[in-house]
């Protein structure tokens, strides 16, 4: 961890989930750490994975715990795909998504029957057989699959269930084509968030509690990260990682005193 200094930070990307929040409130610190970095004039943007809310239904939840974040430096899994969507010349597209994140990408047309894309994100219990062949035949057909994550699985009230990259694989053992992913750990979505703040990678740390989604993803990125010991934080699975973290801090509310 020698040489690694807060100090020189030009601006900071927070994972949401587990860092400044845990289940329905936020964490102790963290309205204070937020207006510490604000109150430095350095840039930040809160990032997450999530594929089930619009960036406006995230931000009406963060507020709601109090968290000083405003709308446009919420840096979603729809941000960075609607970005990669832009740099393609928004082609038509085939979304597999709900209601509500759908409005994040009211820009792009849409095709029913050739899309020139195909974006997948969390949809819940629509997949069945024919749905997963209507994709596939989009795709045997031409169409390139986003995925806006790969998550294997995921924890609710009553156990886990199986997420969306069991389809994404199944698509991708079908077509024999490889899915762009765009959520964290993919380089993609950190160069975006990069681009969205005009900054180059060795001047931003990455706060996160996720030693491969948060930590490895933005060192590939070339950034610097800090992983927090909130959330799903695990020892053993630290332990057990090849991914070093250039600091470990208890919680987001050790981070003003570094900076
Ligand atoms: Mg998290």
């Amino acid at each position: 961890m020698s040489g690694f200094s807060l100090k020189k930070a030009g601006g900071f990307l927070f994972d949401l989930d587990g860092v400044l929040y845990v289940g329905d409130r936020a964490v102790p610190g963290a309205v204070e750490a937020i207006n510490f970095v604000r109150s430095k004039g350095i840039p930040c943007r809160f990032t997450t994975n999530t594929t089930t809310r619009s960036l406006e239904s995230l931000h009406r939840k963060v507020t709601a715990f109090g968290l000083p974040v405003e709308k446009k430096e919420i840096f979603s899994a729809t941000t960075a795909a609607a970005m990669y969507l832009r740099h393609k010349g928004s082609p038509a597209c085939f979304f597999m998504l709900t209601e509500d994140p759908l409005k994040d990408f009211a820009e792009f047309p849409t095709s029913e029957t050739k899309p020139q894309y195909v974006v997948i994100g969390d949809v819940g219990k629509r997949w069945d057989y024919d749905l997963i062949n209507k994709v596939f035949n989009m795709m045997v057909d031409g169409a390139e699959l986003i995925a806006l994550h790969k998550g294997r699985y995921w924890q609710v009230e009553e156990g886990l269930r199986v997420d969306i990259g069991a389809f994404v694989a199944g698509l991708e053992f079908t077509t024999g084509k490889t899915a762009t992913v765009i959520g964290k750990p993919s380089a993609a979505f950190f160069m975006y968030a990069l681009e969205d703040m005009g900054l180059p990678a060795g001047k931003v740390v990455m706060v996160g509690d996720d030693i491969n989604n948060d930590i490895g993803g933005a060192q590939k990125a070339g950034m610097k990260a800090i992983l927090v010991k909130t959330g799903k934080y695990r020892e053993e699975l630290v332990a057990q990682s090849d991914i070093k973290p250039n600091l470990i801090i208890e919680s987001i509310a050790d981070l003003p005193g570094l900076i």
